[in-house]
Order: structure tokens, then C-alpha cells, then sequence
């Protein structure tokens, strides 16, 4: 195994080389370039950065050789994400396949699961998707209702997912469903790897404010899955999709200090540039996202050292999602207060004037994926400072529903 400091240069020679040549480059502020081509050329980028990274080794780090990984430590991850924390490698397309659903496989498929779906998963010639939220069952994912019925010798599956990230890339999804009809709740539910090419499935896409629509409804109809698609044990699959949204919070809440608005340095260079810096108002929430920023990487950071420490994902996953949220919504807030209309009209041509735009209509939405910032909350109250349990509000069809 490489040590520290050989895979750090290592990470850095690779860095270096390809980075100017792949547009992998941040600019001066530490933004990204502008993310605004068209889906194929998304998709294409990803793979070709996946491809190189694999080709030097650097795929996939701390996964098991026999999976496609390169069977180095988390501690090798560790210092990848740090080198590579200065560059803007196109990898968002395989946050839910790699940081969700590759973890959920390993943790509870067969291993005839895993070795046919985590190599082409890692590597990315086959995306995945996370097919959980339906228009009924977002915050309280125990209400599924999307029905897995035994049909033969498999599945036929009935029912509408919505807000399906990524379905329209996806090869595999991981479906959460309610296998037995007569149960409610956490209980009778499996989790399941479908091929989102079967006959039976359609995917709608949902167009967002910011004008991409990266996100789908997938509807349904009869769709047959054979019994070995069920991941984990039928009837377990809350089990199996707590596994999943766990690594969610973590991959999200570990995944950027500055969250996915602009880093204070970005605002406190604009406010100079337009002559608001002297303002004490304007210092202070700027000197209040810089400690905010701070707090949220280092909250990111003891995430990551229980992970290298072998300790799973517990609701320290949710305290990292949560203050990234409030990074970004505050960068969003104050940039808007900054560059006035600016922020959200700009001159077609200047495509990097677009991202204050595209900051304004994409963080709002940060504060429902992947569990809403009240959610977030309830589950720090309960989980981390042991305060009462909420109320139970009981479902329509038991005593006391429908209230
Ligand atoms: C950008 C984006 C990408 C997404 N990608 C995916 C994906 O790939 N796959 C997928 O399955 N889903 C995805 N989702 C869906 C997401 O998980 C849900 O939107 C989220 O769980 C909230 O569910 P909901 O929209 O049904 O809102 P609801 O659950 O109906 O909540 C509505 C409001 O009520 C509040 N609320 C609900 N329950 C409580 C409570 N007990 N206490 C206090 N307040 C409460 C919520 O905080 C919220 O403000 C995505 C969402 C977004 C925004």
C-alpha cells in the first residue's frame, strides 16, 4: 500500500497534468467553471473523469479490488478528496450511484449482487438512481405506497416515484416498495435493484426554476422484476434504505464546506470590487459566513474521521447536511443583498455572471433533499441532544386518524 505522502504526490502529478487540459480548473475565487451543458455532454464529461481516474489508479480508492475498487484505505480517500478539493472534477452525476447506492449494495446484496453491479457502478458505465420519494411519502418515507405484488416467480411493480434525480441517466435504480399489501408503515416494505430499461417503466422529467430538469417522475405500470432483484431481505427494505440515506447525508454534508453558494471570498472580492466592503453590516455577515464555513468543514471533517475510524454514518451525517444548507443559503442571501439585480439578470454572453443566477434558484432546494432542514432538526432534537420523541400523529385508517 502507498503511504501518505507518495499517494498525495501522486494525486497532485495527476491533478496537474490533466486539470488545464479537462477545463477541471477553478478560477481565481475557487468557483467552478459554469455548468451549463447540455445533459450528453454532462454525462460524457463525467465518464471521461472517471475513465482517467481509474486508467491512474485513483478509481474508486478504498473499495475492495474484487468489486473494481483499488483496495487502498480511507485514509487514501481522505487525501484524494483533499487534493482534489481544489479542482472542480465533474462528478456530480455519480453522487447517488457511488456515495448512496454503491454503499447499500455492499452492505446488503448477495454476492452475486455485488459482483455484477458495483464495477460497472464505480466506474460509472452504468448510473444509478434513487427511486424512494412518491408524491405521498417524502419527509415520511413509511408511507410508500408504490406495490411490489409476488407475480410467479418475481415482481410486478405498480406506482409513481417523483422527484427521481439522474432516472433519466440511469441504467439501475433502487426502488423502495411496499411488498406486502396488507401491511403500514415501516413494516412490509423491500428494496429492490431494477433495470430501468424494462418494459413498464416511464420517466417524465420535472423542469426545475433554474431551467434544467434534472429531476423525474417515474411511473410504473406492471413492471416485472425477477425474485433475485430484491436487495436485502424481502419485508427489510427500511433496513436496507436507512443504510442509503445515511451515506446520502454524509455524501452531501461532507461534500463541500462552501455548500453550492458562492465561498465568502467570492462575496467579500464582489463587495470590495462595489465598494460595500467598509460597511460594518456588510464585514460582519460576511466574517459570520467565513466562521459558518469554517464550523461546517470542520463538522465535515469529524463525519469523515468516524468513517476512517470504521463507526457507520449516525445522525453527525445530519448536523453536516443541515449547516452546509445554512452555508449556502446564506451565500445565496447575501450575494443577493450585494450584487442587487445582478444576481438574478445578467448579460447572455457572460456565462460566468450566470452562476449568481443559477445559486439563487438551486439553493432553496438544498433545504428539502436529502431530508428537509426540519427534518434535520427533529432528528439532531431526538438523536443528539435526547429530547422527546414528536408526537405520533396516528394514519388515517388507525384510531384516531383522519383527525
Ligand atoms: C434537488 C432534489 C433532489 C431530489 N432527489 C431525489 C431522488 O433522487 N430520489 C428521491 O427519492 N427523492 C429525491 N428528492 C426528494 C426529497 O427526498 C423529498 O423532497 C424530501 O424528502 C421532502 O419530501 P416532500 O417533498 O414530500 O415534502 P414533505 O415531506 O411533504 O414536507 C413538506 C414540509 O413539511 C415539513 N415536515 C414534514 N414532516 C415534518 C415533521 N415531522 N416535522 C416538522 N416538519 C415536517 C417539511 O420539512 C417540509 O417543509 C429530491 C428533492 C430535491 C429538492
Amino acid at each position: 500500500m502507498p503511504s501518505d505522502d507518495d499517494f498525495r504526490r501522486r494525486v497532485r502529478s495527476f491533478l496537474a497534468q490533466h486539470g488545464p487540459a479537462e477545463g477541471w480548473l477553478r478560477d481565481e475565487h475557487g468557483r467552478p467553471p459554469p455548468d451549463d451543458a447540455p445533459n450528453e455532454v454532462r454525462v460524457a464529461r463525467a465518464r471521461r473523469c472517471l475513465s482517467l481516474l481509474f486508467e491512474a489508479g485513483l478509481g474508486a480508492i478504498s473499495w475492495p479490488q474484487r468489486y473494481g475498487g483499488q483496495g487502498l484505505s480511507n485514509r487514501h480517500q481522505v487525501i484524494f478528496n483533499e487534493e482534489a478539493a481544489g479542482y472542480a472534477l465533474p462528478l456530480d452525476i455519480f453522487i447517488i450511484g457511488v456515495g448512496m447506492c454503491a454503499p447499500t449494495v455492499l452492505a446488503h446484496g448477495t454476492e452475486q449482487q455485488r459482483t455484477r453491479h458495483l464495477p460497472p457502478l464505480l466506474r460509472g458505465t452504468e448510473i444509478w438512481c434513487q427511486l424512494f420519494s412518491e408524491p405521498q411519502a417524502g419527509s415520511d418515507l413509511a408511507g410508500v405506497g408504490c406495490r411490489a405484488e409476488p407475480d410467479g416467480d418475481g415482481w410486478s411493480v405498480s406506482g409513481q416515484k417523483v422527484w427521481t434525480s439522474g432516472a433519466h441517466n440511469a441504467a439501475y435504480g433502487m426502488l423502495l416498495a411496499r411488498s406486502d399489501p396488507g401491511s403500514s408503515r415501516h413494516a412490509g416494505m423491500t428494496m429492490f435493484i431494477v433495470d430501468m430499461s424494462l418494459p413498464g417503466i416511464e420517466i417524465r422529467p420535472l423542469r426545475q426554476m433554474s431551467g434544467v430538469a434534472r429531476f423525474n417522475e417515474v411511473f410504473f405500470d406492471s413492471c416485472r422484476l425477477d425474485q433475485d432483484a430484491a436487495l436485502g431481505e424481502v419485508g427489510q427494505g427500511w433496513r436496507t434504505a436507512i443504510t442509503t440515506l445515511m451515506n446520502e447525508r454524509v455524501s452531501i454534508g461532507t461534500s463541500n464546506p462552501a455548500g453550492y453558494g458562492h465561498p465568502a471570498s467570492v462575496l467579500a472580492a464582489e463587495a470590495r470590487r462595489r465598494g460595500r466592503i467598509d460597511d460594518p453590516a456588510m464585514t460582519d455577515r460576511i466574517s459570520q459566513l467565513i466562521i459558518r464555513e469554517r464550523i461546517t468543514a470542520l463538522l465535515g471533517k469529524r463525519v469523515t474521521e468516524a468513517l476512517l475510524a470504521g463507526v457507520q454514518p449516525g445522525p453527525e451525517g445530519s448536523l453536516a447536511k443541515l449547516s452546509g444548507t445554512q452555508v449556502s443559503k446564506e451565500s445565496a442571501a447575501l450575494a443577493l443583498e450585494i450584487l442587487g439585480s445582478e444576481a438574478v439578470a445578467w448579460d447572455a454572453a457572460d456565462s460566468l455572471a450566470a452562476s449568481w443566477a443559477t445559486v439563487q434558484c438551486s439553493t432553496p432546494g438544498l433545504s428539502i433533499a436529502g431530508g428537509t432542514d426540519e427534518i434535520m432538526r427533529n432528528l439532531l432534537a431526538e438523536r443528539i441532544l435526547g429530547l422527546p420523541r414528536e408526537p405520533k400523529i396516528a394514519a388515517r385508517n388507525e384510531p384516531g386518524g383522519n383527525l
